[in-house]
């Protein structure tokens, strides 16, 4: 019997996905359940247990050798614990002894969404083949990883790269996080919603008022959604400038619903890229969308496990 699989699970604040992936990163069984986010801490765990029932059911769940889990932040790796902003129920929950107790004692391996979702773009996706690298999430949140000297970096506690709470402005606007200006407060979704609206723009007949309406404003050229993206995008190169004059990144791979934007968004950062990294040796950065798309943070996951696991159970290739 082959043992070459590791199971992968993704917590995030709307569904929990599980599955067994092999070591050229192909999902082989899949399980998914909405999250309800809003219960309690049991009734949050009982949707976990049931998805890794249903791929324990699998024929092919022998094989498996590891556990690897990518969850909403913060998490903290070296306790075992996960306190996702968006699972109230869920504070310092122990979600690796719980499922390491759900699978049989297979080894557990748990990151932040925002590196897993970098280990699976350094794998397959837009950083394979670059040793030093920044991923980004933009969508509801702003997250990120890192991958220094040709490994993933996810320090001490699995949240090393969380751009998103990087202060860019420091007398701007308060962060749920407690600071002031971070990233995120200027460049996630809700945020390039909420500055179009407070600068005038209005959603079109079907009331649409997401990041997505005002990129499609911005497309037809309506200069307060091109403004809110310009703003955004400050936001982000002033991010990524900051990371690469601290750790020699090559690329800066951005994801996200709010990364679908294309153009709108990727061509006013590249500009303010040239305005805010100008040393000698941050120059060069590349800057790439993602490619791994919604299952980024199973395979991603899965990476870190088998990054970790007995033996590098899964020969994961660069
Ligand atoms: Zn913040």
């Amino acid at each position: 019997m082959h043992t070459d699989l590791v199971a992968a699970l993704d917590v995030g604040g709307t569904k929990i996905a599980a599955a067994l992936v092999d070591g050229d990163g192909a999902l082989l069984v899949r399980a998914q359940r909405p999250t309800p986010a809003r219960e309690g801490a049991e009734t949050v765990m009982g949707a976990v247990a049931e998805v890794l029932a249903e791929l324990s059911g699998s024929p092919l769940w022998g094989r498996a050798t590891a556990v690897g889990i990518g969850s909403a932040g913060p998490v903290d790796a070296s306790a075992g614990t996960v306190s996702p902003v968006n699972v109230p129920g869920w504070r310092d929950f122990p979600l690796v002894e719980r499922v390491g107790k759900a699978v049989g004692g297979l080894p557990v391996e748990l990151v932040g969404d925002g590196v897993a979702m970098t280990a699976a773009e350094h794998w397959l996706g837009a950083a394979r083949g670059y040793d030093n690298a920044l991923c980004m999430v933009v969508s509801t949140g702003v997250g990120g990883g890192l991958v220094l000297g040709g490994e993933l970096h996810p320090g001490p506690t699995g949240n090393a790269g969380h751009i998103g709470h990087v202060s860019v402005d420091l007398d701007g606007a308060p962060c749920p996080c407690g600071s002031r200006g971070c990233v995120e407060r200027i460049a996630s979704g809700p945020n390039i919603a909420r500055r179009a609206l407070e600068a005038g723009w209005r959603p079109g007949p079907d009331g649409d008022a997401s990041a997505a309406a005002v990129a499609a404003a911005a497309r037809a050229g309506d200069p307060v959604a091109l403004a809110s993206f310009e703003r955004a995008a400050q936001a982000l190169a002033a991010g990524i400038a900051a990371t690469a004059a601290l750790v020699e990144i090559d690329i800066a791979v951005i994801g996200g619903g709010v990364a679908g934007a294309g153009d709108i968004l990727f061509a006013p950062l590249r500009r303010a890229l040239q305005r805010y990294a100008t040393l000698s040796f941050i120059r060069q950065i590349e800057v790439a969308p993602a490619v791994m798309g919604t299952d980024a943070g199973l395979v991603g996951a899965a990476a870190a496990a088998a990054r970790v696991g007995p033996g590098g159970a899964v020969a994961v290739r660069g």
